[in-house]
């Protein structure tokens, strides 16, 4: 069998000696992951992370932080404007509020309602 020259690359548009992988492929499919991560829901929560509990715990031990808005005593850290929409307001503390189980679970709620098409 005669030895093929390389054939070019769909790709790049150059052609690889065999065995080496094309870098605009790699390229490609390491663009893909990072947008699948960023699509993936996980996202959000994986950045629940350790600074997050622990500037989270020391933002509720603060004597204004006591409680929630419904006055029950608050547990978790919720976000004025939603992280969904400004995941860059995250760890912005003028970003933060202090909330109960109860009122978190409603505004969750509230967004998901507002997120479904009309
Ligand atoms: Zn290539
Ligand atoms: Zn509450």
């Amino acid at each position: 069998m005669p030895v093929r020259a390389p054939s070019v690359c769909g790709y790049c548009g150059k052609a690889h000696p065999s065995g080496e992988r094309c870098a605009t492929v790699k390229r490609m499919a390491r663009e893909r992951k990072a947008r699948f991560d960023e699509k993936r829901p996980a996202a959000a929560k994986r950045g629940y992370d350790k600074e997050w509990a622990r500037e989270a715990s020391a933002f509720l031990a603060l004597p204004e932080n006591e409680l929630c808005r419904c006055g029950a005593g608050a547990c978790v850290v919720m976000h004025v404007k939603s992280i969904r929409a400004r995941p860059d307001l995250r760890m912005v503390k003028s970003n933060w509020r202090p909330g109960c189980q109860r009122c978190n679970a409603i505004d969750a709620a509230q967004e998901r309602q507002e997120r479904k098409p009309s």
